[in-house]
């Protein structure tokens, strides 16, 4: 029997890096699992792999739903069918993510702004919007929010990015305050340096120095911060609720 055994969670962005490792570690540890991203063919394989043989249904371990995150309505959509298929959810994840365009306030765009808002913060809330609800009816449930090491801090070059993960961890604190009396836990993950196809290039390319500045001496791997999702939406941890925990190989206490 595995950690979440009998438990329904939906995880965003769980078609690559750290949203797959967290797919697979909540499949591994008996959660079904209800995925969303763009890529419909890596979503669809991913799909196959962890159902195996079996035909995917609503019965399936693993069911991708395509949405891009971007877009209230495709949003709305999946939220419902989701629901249609799974009516009680226990455990949301809130990852997908992506710093699109780097920038100062000098040349920033607003329909890239916007466009980054709405990826990495109206989807969080929207998708919370859409399951925290019938967590607080049930009294019980438990919401991880992606955000980053970027979010503790300005970061010079990535002014779209870090307003979003900055506010990812303000939407947890207040989430957390006003669903603790409804027994649902609302924590935030604050991943450091992560070798995902979204920062691999930039790892290997940098000069190792900089990576070798982490503490621990090198970047972290998508399965760790699964492991902590994993810690945080578990039973394991029924008396955490609101905390931002730094997975960053000790970045951020070196600074
Ligand atoms: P990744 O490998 O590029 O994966 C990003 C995931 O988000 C993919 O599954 C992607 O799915 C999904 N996604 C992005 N935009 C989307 C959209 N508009 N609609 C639907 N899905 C969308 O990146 P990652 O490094 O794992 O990042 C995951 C999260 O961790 C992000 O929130 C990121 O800010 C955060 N983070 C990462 C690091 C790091 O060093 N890697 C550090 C701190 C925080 P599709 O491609 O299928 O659309």
């Amino acid at each position: 029997m595995g950690v979440l055994s009998g438990k329904t969670a939906v995880v965003t962005g769980g078609t690559s890096g750290i949203g797959l490792a967290i797919v697979e570690l909540f499949r591994h540890e008996g959660a079904v699992v209800l995925f969303v991203g763009r890529n419909t063919k890596h979503g669809a394989a991913i799909e196959r792999r962890l159902n195996g043989s079996r035909p995917t249904d609503n019965a399936s371990a693993a069911r991708f739903y395509p949405c891009d995150v971007s877009d209230v309505r495709q949003i709305d959509t999946t939220i419902g069918a989701m629901q249609a298929d799974h009516p009680v959810v226990d455990i949301l994840v809130n990852n997908a993510g992506a710093n699109l365009k780097a920038g100062t306030v000098r040349d920033v765009d607003v329909g890239d702004f916007n466009t980054t808002i709405a990826t990495n913060l109206t989807s969080y809330v929207l998708f919370a919007r859409g399951f925290v609800p019938a967590m607080e009816q049930r009294k019980n449930g438990a919401v991880v929010n992606i955000a980053s090491t970027m979010g503790l801090r300005g970061a010079p070059g990535h002014l779209s990015y870090t307003v979003t993960k900055g506010a990812n961890i303000t939407l947890t604190q207040s989430m957390a305050l006003d669903a603790a009396a409804h027994n649902v836990r609302v924590n935030c993950i604050a991943p450091g340096l992560i070798d995902t196809p979204a920062t691999h290039d930039w790892i290997v390319g940098v000069d190792a120095a900089e990576v070798k500045g982490i503490p621990l001496g090198r970047a972290g791997t998508a399965w760790e911060i699964a492991q902590a999702a994993l810690f945080l939406c578990s039973d394991r941890s029924h008396y955490i609720t609101g905390v931002v925990l730094p997975v960053d190989g000790g970045m951020t206490v070196g600074e």
